[in-house]
């Protein structure tokens, strides 16, 4: 049998069709392109984190339902007593459950441009997409098209990131309610993006049957811990529990999350940094000739460059130093258009500064 005959007997023709989400190599490259945290933590802390890892007994297997972390989760994210919360291993896994759960017809719907795991795992489960275009300019939620779409194909799934994934903005709320009214399944707001935009939907959770809300800690600072939470009526995230795997919370991620979400302080300071750095990073951008830099309510601005000019000007910014993410192949709304995560002061005026030349130099 060929190799190519083999794996066309053994593996669905979804997953041969698709291509591994790849990571860029940012080996010796200022790192702006994931959305991480540019900051580390003060020595006092990582001493205490240390300390609270020594006992950690890594013989055993973790508490099946972290079921600390769960508490600490719940509380600080102020999520009322009647609403369950399952984690994941980060929130990508907790879309990976959602979608196994849902019967091999199903469909899927977001809007377009949104987060890439949403369509990629939908499509590796054998399920059907739908990616609902944005609206050009302000990227907001088209409301009719949104609302005919789901007449049309009676979706299991609707996620909407709030603010969104690349676009950096906050869907109008309005619109969003409209969604879950007219919604027949579950409606995902996905807020990994929260701690820089100030709405949330956790308090709405009582308000429809159909609404779960994600979070993650990875923005926040902690994307090495591959953390994610999901919170909804019990009878909902009983389902998710009989899917998941029974310890995909490892120990030291439940005990170094415990620890460090109670650093409250440390987190809000750096988010603020973050917060004021955006608007001079996007000042700046919108300064440049050429350059069209979009609201943002996350920790990333997404920008447009001259026309058939984005693979040149992020290889030149690359060379330059800074990695940040092309996502001009995409086409249609994001044609032309670069993303950059918001760093420290001098990364961003490394970035600004290689961005500049890459303008004058064709
Ligand atoms: N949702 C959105 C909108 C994201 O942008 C990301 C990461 N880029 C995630 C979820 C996944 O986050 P994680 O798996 O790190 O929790």
């Amino acid at each position: 049998m060929s190799e190519n005959n083999l794996l066309s007997s053994i593996f669905r023709k979804e997953v041969l069709a698709m291509s591994a989400y790849k990571v860029a190599d940012a080996t010796g490259l200022i790192k702006l392109d994931a959305m991480e945290n540019p900051y580390g933590w003060p020595e006092d802390i990582k001493a205490n984190w240390l300390e609270t890892l020594k006992d950690c007994p890594l013989n055993r297997y973790p508490d099946p339902e972290a079921r600390h972390l769960t508490a600490t989760i719940k509380r600080l994210n102020q999520i009322p007593e009647q609403f369950d919360v399952l984690l994941g291993n980060g929130s990508d896994e907790i879309i990976q459950l959602l979608l196994m759960a849902l019967p091999s017809n199903a469909c899927v719907l977001a809007p377009d441009p949104g987060f890439v795991m949403y369509k990629q795992l939908s499509l590796c489960l054998g399920l059907t997409y739908h990616g609902i275009p944005l609206l050009a300019g302000s990227f907001d939620l088209d409301l009719p098209a949104m609302l005919e779409a789901i007449e049309q194909h009676q979706p299991s799934v609707i996620f909407l990131a709030y603010p969104n994934n690349p676009t950096g903005n906050l869907f109008s709320e309005a619109s969003i309610r409209e969604i879950i009214k007219a919604a027949k399944g579950l409606v995902i707001i996905d807020e990994a993006y929260a701690p820089f935009a100030d709405a949330s939907f956790i308090d709405s959770l009582g308000q429809y049957d159909n609404l779960l809300v994600m979070r993650t800690v990875s923005k926040l600072g902690l994307a090495g811990l591959r953390l994610g939470y999901i919170a909804g009526k019990p009878d909902i995230i009983e389902q998710l529990h009989k899917i998941r795997l029974p310890y995909n919370i490892n120990s030291l991620t439940q005990i170094s999350a415990d620890f460090a979400l109670s650093n409250k302080a440390l987190f809000d300071q750096q988010t603020q940094n973050i917060c004021a750095e955006r608007s001079i990073v996007f000042n700046r951008l919108n300064a440049l000739n050429g350059i069209t830099a979009y609201p943002s309510a996350a920790n990333f601005i997404l920008f447009k460059t001259p026309e058939n000019r984005a693979n040149e000007i992020f290889a030149s910014i690359k060379q330059q130093g800074v990695l940040i993410k092309n996502l001009s192949a995409q086409g249609g709304l994001l044609a032309d258009c670069l993303r950059v995560t918001v760093g420290k002061p001098e990364e961003n005026t490394a970035f600004l500064t290689a961005l500049t030349r890459s303008l004058v130099t064709p």
